[in-house]
């Protein structure tokens, strides 16, 4: 029988795909809590029983309400209480930010037990920078939206970590090409499991690849930084195009402002139509 843990909140990784992730110290600490918090106990249940742990689980989601949550918080001066999410690193694009922070602010002890994380597996993938790189979690799936989530990234110098589910990576991977030119890109799918693959090209290549066949599976997308002629802040090329939609059309707006800037035209034509129907 495992001995009880210290009380406090444990942040737990759990595999992305292949079980065989799940670390020994992960295993020990949800064999080791008294409470489990899950995002979906039946997904959880398979990970648990592999665990060989047997403390009850209880739902923690993103709509948790701020009385539930000060209720879990109330526990944890004297329960060991570990936060999982279906898969991957809790809190990165799942539950668990408020749940940290209440628990920090309550005076709690707070572990955490790193592990796997789609977004890092993706960078050791793909084959591009990874000294700067920025995580964008899901873009909006709207288009207007989307296109203003990437206008406001367009000029950062950084490699890009983008995460998509199937049938929108193709409308995505366009967008992306529109916006931010000819930049060498990854698609990451299946990371870990049998049918892992890391496709890789310039955002162009990858739209066309994608935009008839909508792959299955879990996907995270990689968008190298861009060159260095590329690198005009983004409220640098508003201010500009503000100025030059002022007396001319989108197109040529966008033709004057991104030979002036040397950023792609595509991405000075995108922002100005996105800036014109404002
Ligand atoms: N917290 C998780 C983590 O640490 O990566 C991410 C949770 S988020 C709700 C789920 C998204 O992560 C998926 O839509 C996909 O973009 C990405 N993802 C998760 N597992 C993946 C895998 N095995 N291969 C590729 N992408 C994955």
């Amino acid at each position: 029988m495992d001995e009880r843990l210290p009380p406090g909140l444990y942040v737990v990784a759990t595999p992305i795909g292949n079980l065989a992730d799940l670390s020994p110290r992960a295993a020990e600490t949800l064999r080791r809590a008294d409470r489990i918090l899950a995002e979906d106990k039946r997904v959880s249940a398979k990970l648990l029983a592999h665990a060989g742990a047997r403390a009850p689980m209880a739902v923690y989601q993103d709509h948790t309400s701020e009385a539930e949550r000060e209720a879990i918080v109330a526990r944890l001066g004297g329960e060991a209480i570990a936060l999982i999410s279906d898969a991957g690193t809790p809190l990165i694009s799942d539950p668990g930010y408020k749940l940290v922070r209440a628990a920090r602010a309550a005076g709690h002890a707070v572990h955490t037990v790193p592990g796997p994380c789609a977004a890092i597996a993706a960078l050791t993938l793909a084959g591009l920078p990874t000294d700067r790189f920025l995580f964008l979690g899901f873009l909006p799936p709207k288009a207007k939206a989307r296109g203003d989530a990437i206008a406001e990234v367009a000029g950062v110098r950084a490699t890009l970590v983008i995460y998509e589910s199937g049938p929108r990576l193709g409308a995505t991977l366009e967008a992306l090409a529109a916006q931010l030119g000819a930049r060498e890109a990854a698609v990451a799918r299946e990371i870990s499991k049998l049918h892992e693959e890391c496709v890789t090209g310039t955002l162009a290549e990858l739209a066309q690849r994608y935009a008839a066949a909508p792959p299955r599976g879990e996907i995270v997308i990689v968008v190298g930084p861009p060159a260095a002629a590329e690198g005009a802040s983004q409220s640098d090329l508003d201010s500009a195009l503000g100025e030059a939609l002022a007396r001319l059309s989108p197109s040529r707006a966008a033709a004057e402002v991104a030979e002036r800037l040397g950023v792609p035209r595509k991405r000075a034509y995108a922002r100005a139509l996105q800036l014109a129907a404002r």
